[in-house]
């Protein structure tokens, strides 16, 4: 199969010919129609979260069941499938509380792809989705119908249930409630479009990039700011009824954003942390304000999803026209031109590049 290889940190992916082990008896072998391209394969790839090389990344994905492992029951042969990064085993504390997104077990498992000579490649994100197949935990998997597009589709394996999940799982937004969304880019979006679907009272959009704020409105945002507005915390209060808010949500990888998060949320109010920074940022937060006006940090790792329950319930959204996934992406690539799609994206484009395969549907 080919496969965009990443040989070197920061420098482009490589195409390559590799090849995968047959799938264990809990593994499925999936043909791959389209790959979106995620702002931590981006990562990964520059080795800002460190990490061995070589690896194949690329973790939101759709395909076709090509072979299925001896014990994988629940998938047929041809059947269209979500692939995710969310692996879980289904039986350790996390998994029984409904947070597979932490199983203790996800990490586990042998990578299956190999090169030429014989040498393993890592498995990014437990995916390797850069690549016209992929071998996956079934746990990972989820079947699609059939009026989804292949495209439009790939973008529920991650960004969307990030976003949406961070508002819906995570902080559980209820209706009336007001929200900030530190970031306006493909994850931030998603958060808007939660807070919609949750019934917040106050959205309000916030970027350094003001050729944002347009798209921030279409997905929902009632309000938009510049992220380096003086007193930015003031500001934000004369939006919001001279209140801070209920949800400060840091949808970037940048520690500062995090500072000024804690900064933003009212008494009782929370920072709902999603973006990632590079390992070893570390975020300041005055616990005096914590303590005393009650507040609170929680973390949100792929909007806390569970495929089963959630992957059904956003489609049938998207098919009421109340949850924008077409409008998310930005350009169709096919594989060869990986390192365009990626370029495109660090440009500061909002939105999801995707890669499609032959036979995408
Ligand atoms: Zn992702
Ligand atoms: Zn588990």
């Amino acid at each position: 199969m080919k496969a965009a290889v990443c040989r070197e940190f920061a420098k482009p992916l490589v195409i390559e010919e590799l090849s995968l082990l047959p799938p264990e008896a809990d593994q499925i072998l999936v043909d791959i129609t389209a790959c979106a391209i995620c702002h931590s394969d981006i990562t990964y790839a520059k080795g800002d979260w460190g990490g061995t090389l070589p690896a194949v990344y690329g973790h939101e994905a759709v395909g076709r069941v090509r072979e299925l492992g001896s014990d994988v029951k629940g998938f047929s042969v041809g059947d269209r499938v979500l692939v995710t990064l969310i692996r879980h085993c289904g039986h350790c504390s996390p998994c029984a509380e409904g947070m597979p997104v932490v199983c203790d077990h996800a990490g586990e498992g042998e990578s299956p792809i190999r090169d030429g000579e014989g040498v393993t490649l890592v498995q990014g994100m437990a995916t390797g989705g850069f690549a016209e197949q992929v071998v996956v935990h079934r746990s990972q998997a989820i079947t699609l119908p059939d009026d989804i597009p292949d495209d439009v589709a790939s973008l529920l394996a991650c960004g969307v249930i990030t976003g949406v999940g961070a508002v819906v799982n995570a902080a559980k937004v209820r209706p009336g409630q007001t929200v900030a969304v530190i970031g306006a880019g493909g994850v931030g979006l998603n958060v808007i479009q939660g807070a919609v679907i949750a019934g917040a009272s106050k959205i309000i959009a916030i970027d350094l990039n003001e050729t944002k704020f347009a798209e921030a409105k279409a997905f929902g945002a009632t309000d938009t700011l510049d992220g380096r507005t003086p007193n930015l915390p003031a500001a934000l209060r004369a939006l919001n009824n001279g209140r801070g808010v209920d949800y400060a949500f840091v949808a970037v990888g940048v520690a500062a954003a995090f500072n000024q998060a804690a900064q933003l949320i009212a008494a009782n109010g929370t920072v709902v942390a999603v973006g990632m920074p590079p390992s070893g940022h570390m975020a300041e937060y005055d616990p005096s304000s914590i303590a005393g006006g009650c507040q609170h940090i929680v973390g949100s790792k792929m909007g806390n999803t569970v495929i089963e329950r959630d992957i059904p319930w956003l489609i049938e959204l998207w098919r009421q026209g109340r949850l924008n996934l077409d409008g998310l992406i930005s350009g169709r690539y096919p594989l060869e031109q990986i390192n365009e799609a990626i370029e495109a994206t660090l440009g500061g484009e909002a939105k999801r590049n995707v890669i499609v395969f032959e036979g995408a549907k």
